[in-house]
């Protein structure tokens, strides 16, 4: 039996409804902009009248911006024009402040799972709430004349019960858009693999349905390692950072107490709360109201989720805790997960990627190389004489050495370079967007640190140096991954046999 796959495109809008869009697979571009003339409408004004298309390429759904005023972003990268890129799964796509999900889903998952989370209130259900709502009035009205003669008296008992009745649907609709929203967070959380993915898509939406202009996570104890970790989502950037790289322009007493008391914090208005200690860096960052979630496993408080606003009508208040305790336990368990999959694709001693993470991202790129016409390129490493390092000076310095060694690459490549041990004292760098002389430039400016680089052991300092193999993706059809690699490493035995410390391309 053949399995039927559905694509879908969803997103939030202004209102906090969460809207979903099947894309059929066809021969023709669907367009997605502002105006009626666009296949998929979008009412948020940082989309343009038309401001993107969907192309059916090669069994997968891609996107290309259509010169839109305000761009596209795929993660961090916008758009080049005719530039065309292949959706994942949960892909997001940014679109000034508006974020959009793609997803792909069987046909059987999909039907349990639109109508469960993504079912938008229907025009229908709500004229049957307020004709209920109605009768109710009406009946109350036939009961009040039948009862008491003053009909005055009877239509402002009538008001009053109106005006409160109001209040009570009006906060009962909020409650069922919170828990529509849940369900599609709690979906879309779990979807998220990487730390980062998790972070940004959480940050997002609880973002867009607080109002929040402002999202941090502080993490605690990540990678084992006893230091506070920062995912920072300032607007519309996600930058990890440290410590010490973040302005100090929030309220560190308030994370301490959520990490502390487990508990979620609310400062409904700095101007009028006088119990924050460090009020004066929530003001350098032009924060009022702020909120602080405890992300929690097991019994500890492993992150916090911090939100601030500048403009008090969307102040945070008490009414969003129930929302904000479901919120924190759905990425508490996401968070756990990733945590899990980090692990499992990271390598204990460096903490770079394994050969297997290595092996499947270098298939994903050598995809994308193959469908954007973009060079694509490869280095493996080796360190020349490694025995020696552990024969003379122990296994432990040899240790070090493998892990002073990956912060040497780490440090000389970019974020979207992917960097992974391939066991022992061999490492592979993936170069995407890159030609093979700027891989070969890259691999003399790791090869010339590392030879400067000294690791001491007490009072002594050795020297280490490496020999680097690179080869580039050559684009037709019978060259692969495989290939790819073999080059490398052929560069690599010559690098050896040339006398080591030295980088070949292959050619
Ligand atoms: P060449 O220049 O030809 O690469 O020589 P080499 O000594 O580096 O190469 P060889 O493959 O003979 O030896 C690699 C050594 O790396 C053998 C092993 O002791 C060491 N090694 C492999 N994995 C680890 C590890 O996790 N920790 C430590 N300390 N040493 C390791
Ligand atoms: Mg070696
Ligand atoms: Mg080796």
């Amino acid at each position: 039996m053949t399995q039927v796959t559905n694509h879908y495109l969803s997103w939030i809008d202004v209102d906090n409804e969460m809207h979903s869009e099947m894309l059929q697979p066809d021969q023709s571009p669907i367009t997605l902009g502002r105006s009626d003339v666009a296949e998929v409408e979008v009412f948020n004004t940082s989309v343009s009248r038309l401001h993107l298309e969907f192309v059916w390429l090669a069994g997968a759904w891609h996107v290309k911006d259509l010169n839109s005023s305000f761009g596209t972003w795929i993660g961090n990268a916008k758009l080049q024009p005719d530039e065309v890129v292949a959706l994942k799964q949960d892909t997001e796509i940014k679109l000034g402040n508006l974020s959009l999900w793609y997803e792909m889903r069987g046909e059987h998952e999909t039907q349990e799972m639109f109508q469960t989370c993504f079912r938008p209130t229907t025009q229908n259900e709500e004229m049957e709430f307020s004709s209920e709502f109605n009768d109710f009035r009406v009946k109350l009205l036939f009961l009040l004349q039948e009862n008491f003669g003053d009909n005055t008296l009877n239509v402002n008992l009538i008001k009053n019960i109106d005006s409160e009745l109001h209040q009570l649907i009006t906060a009962q609709e909020a409650r069922l858009k919170e828990q529509r929203i849940l369900n599609s967070i709690s979906h879309i959380l779990n979807r998220s693999l990487t730390l980062s993915e998790l972070l940004k898509t959480s940050l997002n939406l609880v973002s867009k349905v607080l109002n929040a202009e402002r999202g941090f996570v502080v993490l605690n104890h990540l990678n084992g390692k006893d230091h506070q970790f920062f995912a920072l989502r300032h607007f519309d950037e996600l930058v990890w950072s440290d410590d010490s790289g973040v302005e100090q322009d929030y309220s560190q007493a308030l994370v301490k107490r959520c990490f502390e008391q487990n508990k979620i914090l609310i400062i409904g208005d700095t101007e009028v709360n006088a119990a924050l200690a460090d009020v004066n860096s929530v003001k350098n960052g032009g924060g009022r109201s702020i909120v602080v979630i405890p992300l929690v496993q097991e019994d500890d408080v492993i992150g916090v989720i911090y939100l601030d606003n500048q403009q008090l009508p969307h102040n945070f208040t008490p009414e969003q805790i129930p929302f904000l305790t479901t919120f924190a336990a759905h990425t508490s368990i996401a968070l756990h997960n990733s945590m899990l999959y980090r692990r499992a694709i990271t390598d204990d001693l460096t903490q770079l990627y394994t050969r297997q993470h290595v092996d499947e991202a270098l298939a994903e790129q050598i995809w994308q190389s193959q469908i954007n016409k973009k060079p694509l390129s490869l280095l493996i490493l080796d360190l020349d004489h490694f025995k020696r390092v552990n024969d003379n000076f122990g296994h432990t310095m040899g240790d070090q050495v493998l892990q002073g060694f990956s912060e040497i690459i780490k440090s000389q490549t970019r974020q979207h370079d992917v960097v992974g041990r391939f066991g022992g004292e061999e490492f592979v760098v993936i170069l995407p967007n890159t030609d093979i002389f700027a891989a070969h430039e890259l691999a003399e400016r790791i090869r010339l640190a590392t030879e400067k680089h000294p690791f001491t052991k007490g009072e002594e300092s050795i020297w280490v140096t490496v020999s680097i193999g690179a080869a580039s993706f050559q684009h037709h059809s019978d060259h692969n991954a495989l290939l790819l690699l073999e080059n490398a490493d052929t560069a690599l035995y010559q690098a050896k046999a040339q006398g080591r410390n030295q980088t070949v391309s292959f050619s």
